[in-house]
């Protein structure tokens, strides 16, 4: 019968308007709190299976991470390590491992600055509870940071400290890792454009088509107002800021971000923006420069390709490194 459908042209017919009816393209965002922190995926898709089945394994790869790194979980790889490793060499996966290794790398590249000891003393302060260690505990603890007592065994695939009372913690590094991560299984997802972010900690993939994506980076005092706007491509973004966990007493405000010499949170600056290629780097050096201070800060970023900073100092005034594009205000 002409003009009328066969069955099978029918089934043609509805699964094509299924099809479009389903498959849009379209950006897909999804935020799980995961790791003490809000995970953001932002993607472009033209499929929502896709999407779905992408945000999903970030998530999961998320919660990994957070089951090995973890601090808070007493099971976690490094919760064991801090247990044991004064004692004897623990066998640890080729990830902590290569993870531990990229810390102590980063302590050599700013003189120990960055060092994942800072947790003989970090481990001291509740700064949701308001707790924190005196004087005389600082100066027990003291003495156990120095990321040189942290031994790896690259062929054994173990670390050992080697002085008592010494704790690490990757907090410094962990998201901007994660995020890394994050982004190559979008990646292997066939996914082109997309950001993945923990905290302070971003990493871009692609361009948010057609344009590059706008990043901003808050005033440290105040979480509404935007002090700056970065056009970003293909980056890692990472911002380390007084606020994120602190608490304060008689004027003074205890952070997160402690000074491997002195035991202190340090006050040199407010927040340290990194941009470069790599999100375990920017983090890593987010952290670093804001425990250097700005002139030492901006000097390390200089003498760095690929990575550039924007650092607000302790007065609130806005400074970048040489290689920076004026930022959009
Ligand atoms: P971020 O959130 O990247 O700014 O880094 C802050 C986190 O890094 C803190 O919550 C600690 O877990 C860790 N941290 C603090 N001080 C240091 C330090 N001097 N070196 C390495 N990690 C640190
Ligand atoms: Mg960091």
């Amino acid at each position: 019968m002409e003009g009328a459908m066969n069955f099978r042209q029918f089934l043609l017919f509805a699964g094509c308007l299924l099809w479009s009816v389903v498959a849009t393209a379209d950006w897909y965002t999804n935020e799980q709190a995961i790791m003490g922190t809000v995970i953001r995926t932002e993607l472009w898709s033209d499929d929502p299976l896709t999407a779905g089945e992408a945000i999903r394994l970030v998530n999961e790869e998320m919660h990994r991470i957070d089951r090995l790194m973890s601090t808070y979980k007493p099971d976690s790889e490094i919760s064991q390590v801090n247990r044991d490793a004064a004692e004897k060499p623990v066998r640890i996966s080729a990830e902590l491992l290569d993870l531990l290794a990229r810390g102590i790398e980063m302590s050599r590249l700013t003189g120990g600055a960055f060092d994942i000891t800072y947790a003989s003393i970090g481990q001291l302060y509740d700064y949701r509870a308001g707790v924190r260690p005196d004087e005389q505990q600082i100066a027990a603890a003291l003495p156990a940071i120095d990321y040189r007592f942290v031994e790896l065994d690259l062929d054994e695939c173990t670390v050992f400290f080697s002085r008592h009372g010494v704790r690490i913690d990757l907090g410094g590094i962990a998201k901007g890792y994660a995020v890394e991560r994050g982004v190559g299984i979008l990646r292997a997802q066939g996914i082109e454009h997309g950001l993945i972010s923990a905290g302070g900690d971003s990493r871009i993939l692609g361009d948010r088509r057609g344009a590059p994506w706008i990043v901003g980076v808050r005033d440290p005092r105040n979480s509404d107002r935007v002090i700056a706007r970065l056009p970003l491509i293909d980056e890692a973004i990472s911002t380390s800021g007084d606020y994120e966990r602190f608490f304060e007493e008689d004027g003074v405000r205890y952070h997160h971000i402690i000074s491997p010499a002195t035991g202190h949170s340090v006050s040199e600056v407010r927040s340290v923006t990194i941009i470069g290629p790599d999100a375990t780097m920017t983090d890593g050096l987010a952290t670093s420069v804001f425990v250097m201070g700005l002139e030492d800060g901006l000097r390390l970023i200089d003498s760095l390709d690929d990575f550039e900073a924007v650092i607000v100092d302790r007065h609130g005034a806005l400074h970048r490194s040489g290689g920076f594009l004026p930022p959009q205000q």
